[in-house]
């Protein structure tokens, strides 16, 4: 989901369901380029656009897992269950991680305490402002990207004192690939 096309999200729903796919939305991010990032009415914007015309089949995107309430949304897996492999050979956090030193020899000498490191570990912080709230800190290569690490998920209205209310039909989980280590959502058309 993007600047672009965040009012078009029920559209695309629809064009899923028509081949039997489930639709999956992953928020945009901007590690190149800010020039289609949502801002933060379009993406609730979008999201409410899809709670009316889909069913949602799952969610680990942190600030809508902490507005849906998920039972046992625990936070991301980023820096904690997840390594990334980049094309040039970087081990990072998250995908969209902006630095890191960390090479695939540190990932076969280090193993799983990769996420001892300090690029793991940053990724695992919870910014002071954020303790208890329910998106867990929100998705941190955002906040890397978009604020700072130490500041709290743009798109968290819980940090803005706001409540946001999605009246989401849930759908049947199935065995999706990739729900738990990715910050995705997936829907079915109605
Ligand atoms: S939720 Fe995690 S994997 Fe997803 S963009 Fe944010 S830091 Fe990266």
């Amino acid at each position: 989901m993007m600047s672009l096309n965040y009012d078009g999200m029920p559209q695309l729903a629809r064009v899923a369901a028509s081949v039997g796919a489930n639709l999956r939305v992953n928020i945009y991010q901007p590690s190149r380029t800010d020039r289609f990032t949502l801002g933060y009415g379009e993406l609730w914007d979008g999201f409410r656009r899809l709670a009316h015309s889909t069913r949602l089949v799952a969610t680990t995107e942190p600030v809508l897992a902490g507005v849906l309430g998920i039972p046992g949304f625990s936070g991301t897996g980023c820096g904690r269950s997840t390594v990334r492999v980049a094309p040039d050979g970087r081990i990072l956090p998250c995908t969209y991680w902006p630095e890191s030193r960390l090479t695939v020899g540190d990932l076969q000498t280090l193993g799983h305490a990769i996420v001892e490191t300090a690029e793991f570990s940053a990724a695992r912080l919870t910014p002071m402002d954020c303790e208890g709230c329910p998106c867990r800190g929100g998705c941190a290569g955002r906040r890397a990207l978009m604020g700072g690490l130490g500041a709290p998920d743009p798109y968290c209205p819980f940090a803005r004192g706001e409540r946001i209310h999605l009246d989401w039909e849930r759908a049947t989980e199935g065995d999706l690939p990739k729900v738990g280590s990715a910050c995705t959502t997936v829907v079915s058309a109605l």
